[in-house]
């Protein structure tokens, strides 16, 4: 199945990302083979959509054109995006749609726990886009879905991946007050190449979010992914997974950067499955109680097993008394 979106011939890429519209076109490359997946199309991926648009979500699995939908919506496995489809920043390798969102929907929180008990599931995971028109950023929205979801499922564990919360103060602690039981926030690579791919954003504020979450309580798990193949080096790899361990993060996230569009940043290259193998075993020699790195991984890859590992581990690592 073919995962690169290229929805410029339609014009969509122009009304999607007004601000790329006008960038010279990237060449798309050829997928290698690793990275090929199955079309969607099973009778319980048709039944996880109706699902969604029966309560009116968005999901970062269709919004990011995620390669893994057809297998993670045959497990029900959505991923929501709440606060909209449209965001406030302009990432050079993120497919949401850029602009001025709508106001909140105050609905919504009930319409997510609605359909988390509905899809049944264990383990939710709950994005947004960035809100950088609203006072608190969004914080308070991911407060009120965060408490909807214990009301409706109070057995399933939430796992929230939030927007940096950049010049909003109060906004992290009022989310960590909620108590997700995980906590991400995507460091999406390495720093020199912030300015190019996530030019909204400040890698060492990111960093110290993530810490901060773990100083105001250190039950909570964190999380924090980057991609690879957008033209860093192995040495920088290795640096942010230190960074990492110094914020105290417990789960780290590692996978191939796919370019939505023409209009996105180019990919450098394909990282071989050998070469995620080896920053997986090097981020565990690192300290992180949790390690996913692979081509097709994503932050809410597999999250549902992957939270039943974290706790695993965390116990395993606990001092017997
Ligand atoms: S990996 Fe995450 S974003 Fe992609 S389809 Fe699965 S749940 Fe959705």
């Amino acid at each position: 199945m073919a995962t690169v979106i290229d929805t410029l011939k339609a014009g969509a890429a122009r009304r999607r990302h007004p601000e790329k519209a006008n960038r010279p076109d990237t060449p798309l490359l050829r997928k290698p083979e690793w990275i090929r997946v199955k079309a969607p199309g099973s009778p319980v991926y048709t039944e996880t959509k109706r699902i969604v648009r029966e309560h009116n979500l968005v999901t970062v699995c269709e919004e990011a054109g995620c390669p893994n939908i057809g297998e993670c919506w045959t497990k029900k496995h959505a991923t929501m995006m709440i606060m909209g489809d449209t965001c406030t920043r302009a990432c050079a390798f993120c497919n949401v749609k850029t602009g001025l969102p709508a106001p909140l929907d105050a609905e919504e929180p009930e319409n997510v726990a609605n359909a988390v008990a509905k899809l049944g599931l264990r383990h939710v995971v709950i994005t947004s886009v960035d809100r950088d028109d609203l006072a608190d950023g969004g914080a308070r929205h991911f407060v009120k879905v965060i408490e909807a979801i214990r009301r409706c499922s109070p057995g399933t564990t939430v796992e929230i991946l939030t927007p940096d919360f950049l010049r909003k103060d109060g906004a992290l602690e009022m989310v960590v007050a909620a108590r997700p039981d995980v906590f991400n926030h995507n460091l999406e690579t390495v720093p020199r190449l912030y300015l190019n791919i996530r030019p909204g954003a400040r890698y060492f504020h990111s960093m110290r979010l993530l810490q901060r979450v773990k100083e105001i309580d250190p039950t909570i798990f964190t999380k924090s992914g980057i991609m690879v193949g957008l033209g860093e080096t192995r040495e920088e790899v290795l640096q942010v997974m230190d960074d990492m361990r110094s914020a105290g993060i417990d789960f780290l996230t590692i996978g191939q950067y796919l370019q939505p569009t023409r209009k996105h940043a180019a990919i450098d290259r394909f990282v071989t499955p050998d070469e995620f193998k080896s920053y997986e075993t090097i981020a565990r020699t690192k300290g992180f109680l949790l390690v996913s790195s692979s081509p097709l991984t994503r932050s809410s890859y597999h999250a549902d097993e992957d939270f039943a590992r974290l706790s695993a581990a965390r116990n395993a690592a606990q001092p017997r008394v």
